[in-house]
């Protein structure tokens, strides 16, 4: 039977891991650890790095593909996925979610980095809402210090925060009601995120737009070349179970 390692943390790879249990599959889930209580899929489960390319590689010996459906913004992942799985002959399928696209209406203002994405903040606002995780906090300093921030985040940052700055410890999904919330709660009069795409996190773009506030949004990073990739949950089961 075709033994399964699937490269997870998202929504996605929850059901796929889902779909792939109840077809009978052999499908063991990783997880990096990042968070305390993670949101734990069917399946077997693995939890922690596995030592960058090498270590990868040596643990593709219990499988035989690999599913790599971690977040678009995970690229150390997905980029030891590409070069392991070349390495160690194992197929490999990207699974990704679509990023989102912008409606009439919305004011948005997409960022290469997050530095940038920063600097176009406090063009922007003095009341940013920050929704790009915890990792890339340290980049909004220099631009943001000294601005009244709402950061949310699943985990707690490493770094010392400025005093102007709030935290608020949550996670998705989000649904428009608490989000219209937070953001006049707050008085924002600016959001950032990362284009994470899906519906999770979608709502606050809802509720920037009906408040008419702008949205910064930090565009994806580059993909490995050369991995097949497929946009939904189904495709990534028939590419499983067929192979196509
Ligand atoms: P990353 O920067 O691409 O990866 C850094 C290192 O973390 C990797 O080299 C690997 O360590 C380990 N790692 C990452 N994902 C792993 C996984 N699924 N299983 C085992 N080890 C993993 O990753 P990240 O951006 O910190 O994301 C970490 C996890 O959170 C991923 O599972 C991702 O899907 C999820 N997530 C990320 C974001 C985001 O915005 N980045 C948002 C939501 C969920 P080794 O080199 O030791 O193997």
């Amino acid at each position: 039977m075709t033994r399964v390692l699937l490269l997870g943390g998202t929504a996605e790879a929850r059901a796929l891991a889902d779909r792939l249990v109840a077809a009978g599959v052999d499908v063991t889930t990783s997880l990096a650890g990042r968070v305390a209580d993670p949101r734990l899929p069917v399946g077997a489960v693995r939890i922690g790095g596995f030592g960058g390319i090498d270590g990868l590689r040596a643990a593709l010996t219990d499988y035989d593909v690999v599913v790599d459906a971690t977040h678009p913004f995970a690229t150390t992942m997905s980029a030891n996925a590409a070069a392991a799985c070349a390495a160690a002959g194992r197929p490999l399928l990207r699974l990704e979610r679509p990023g989102w696209s912008q409606r009439a209406g919305q004011a948005w203002h997409w960022a290469d980095s997050h530095e940038q994405a920063a600097q176009i903040a406090a063009r922007l606002g003095r009341r940013p809402v920050l929704t790009i995780g915890r990792q890339q906090l340290a980049s909004y300093l220099p631009a943001l210090a000294d601005a009244s921030v709402l950061a949310r985040v699943v985990e707690p940052p490493s770094i010392d925060l400025p005093p102007g700055w709030s935290l608020i410890r949550d996670r998705g999904p989000y649904a428009l009601p608490g989000e219209l919330a937070l953001l006049r709660d707050h008085r924002a009069d600016v959001v950032v995120t990362k284009d994470s795409g899906g519906e999770y996190t979608w709502p606050k773009m809802l509720a920037a737009e009906e408040l008419g506030l702008p949205v910064v949004v930090v565009r994806r990073p580059a993909r490995p070349e050369g991995v097949a990739t497929v946009n939904d949950v189904e495709r990534a089961l028939a590419w499983v179970l067929t192979g196509d």
